[in-house]
């Protein structure tokens, strides 16, 4: 008798970041068999890179749908870690530290205090902070900074330990991954998409295919996207380490953000750099970071310099994520998410669910629409 071909996946992931693993782990929890396809090992590239920063208020310079989408995800976050804990055992890091920002002139943090004021009217927790009560909440910090702002709702997150949950998670629910995969084009076939063709000249066929190629996504053929529409934003980041940590919350001062971890770490970031795919750490950047930082923490001159990094953040021209369905159908997105991927995994993750169950959507997507110009 002749071998039945294996019926195909209900779901094709190309790529494994944080994007593709939450995503599949969703799904695959709502009972969708899914295959995630990565050119190189999960979690390989942004995703593991990122600072962690859960900051849906402190990175929210206006109100509108990208801070409304924000703050929808950050709110999911408790509930994700607290999964993640249950079906893995791995503790990602999660914290409701707070993040400041602060500043050294006075005329800077009033122009700081100046530009979240809306976020009072929308009920968020954010405070005016002077000198004095700088100083209370954060000793270590510069004594010569003048105040800044208080964003008491956001949050920190540890993403190496985040996409190792996720992973594992998703195996648990029996996701499929496949590394070395490295995906050439989406097939299509009568304006519905079948699948992919691999580099290796081999197509794989399921029922729906999301990409979450992240950085990448504009080089896989067949998505039918306005050509360069997801663009590498390079970002370095230095990590150095004091016997204790020096901070509670996140800080963002001028020139770096300081992200404290538990054992003492602390994360300097980040540039913001348009370079290609060019993945260098350079010497002028680790001596800004370091300079900026040390400003900010005076006892970050005694740290050990532990590790130096730099990877890409998605970039689209309107600084928005692509979600959710295309004019292709059966084909979905969820890429383009630029500062904010990590923390915008969670509802990310649900808006795929969402688009390739036929389910209802949480959010309005009309802003996030992948084929806008
Ligand atoms: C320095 C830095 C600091 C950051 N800090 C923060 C932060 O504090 N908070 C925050 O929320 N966000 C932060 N970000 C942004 C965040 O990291 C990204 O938005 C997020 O990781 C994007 O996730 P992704 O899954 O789309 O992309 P990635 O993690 O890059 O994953 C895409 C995956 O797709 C795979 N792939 C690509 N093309 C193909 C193909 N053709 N076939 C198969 N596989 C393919 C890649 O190998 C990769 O593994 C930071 C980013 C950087 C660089």
């Amino acid at each position: 008798m002749p071998k039945k071909a294996p019926e195909p996946p209900d779901v094709l992931i190309i790529g494994g970041g944080i994007m593709g693993t939450a995503s599949a782990w969703e799904l695959a929890r709502h009972g969708a068999k899914v295959v995630v396809l990565e050119r190189s090992v999960p979690g390989a590239e942004a995703s593991s890179a990122a600072a962690g920063i859960l900051g849906a208020q402190a990175e929210a310079h206006a109100p509108g749908p990208m801070a409304e989408l924000c703050l929808a995800s950050r709110a999911r976050y408790a509930n994700f870690a607290r999964l993640l804990g249950e079906e893995t055992r791995i503790d990602v890091g999660y914290r409701e530290c707070g993040v400041l920002r602060v500043a050294f002139k006075s005329a800077d943090a009033r122009k700081l205090n100046a530009e979240n004021a809306w976020q009072s009217t929308r009920r968020l927790r954010v405070e005016p902070l002077g000198a004095r009560e700088l100083a209370r909440l954060e000793p270590a910090l510069s004594p010569k900074l003048s105040g800044g702002v208080r964003f008491g709702g956001d949050a920190r997150v540890e993403p190496k330990a985040l996409l190792r949950a996720l992973h594992i998670a998703a195996l648990g629910r029996g996701v499929s991954f496949r590394s070395g995969a490295f995906v050439r084009r989406v097939v299509v076939e009568g304006e519905r998409a079948v699948g992919v063709a691999l580099d290796d000249g081999s197509e794989l066929r399921a029922k729906n295919v999301v990409v979450a190629a992240g950085s990448w996504t504009s080089l896989i053929d067949g998505l039918g996207l306005p050509s360069g529409q997801v663009v590498p934003a390079r970002g370095q980041i230095v990590e150095l380490e004091l016997p204790a940590p020096p901070l509670s919350h996140v800080v963002f001062g001028p020139g770096a953000y300081l992200v404290p971890r538990d054992d003492g770490r602390v994360l300097v970031g980040s540039t913001l750099e348009f370079v290609g795919y060019e993945r260098k750490v350079t010497a002028g950047a680790v001596r800004d970071l370091l300079t900026h930082a040390t400003a900010l923490l005076p006892a970050l001159e005694h740290a050990e310099l532990r590790a130096t990094w730099s990877n890409f953040r998605p970039y689209t021209k309107d600084e928005l994520p692509l979600l959710g369905r295309t004019k292709v159908a059966s084909l979905f997105l969820s890429t383009g998410h630029y500062r904010n991927g990590i923390l915008l995994a969670p509802i990310s993750a649900e808006i795929v669910r969402a688009a390739v169950l036929g389910q209802r959507m949480p959010v309005s997507l009309a802003a996030f629409r992948p084929e806008r110009e």
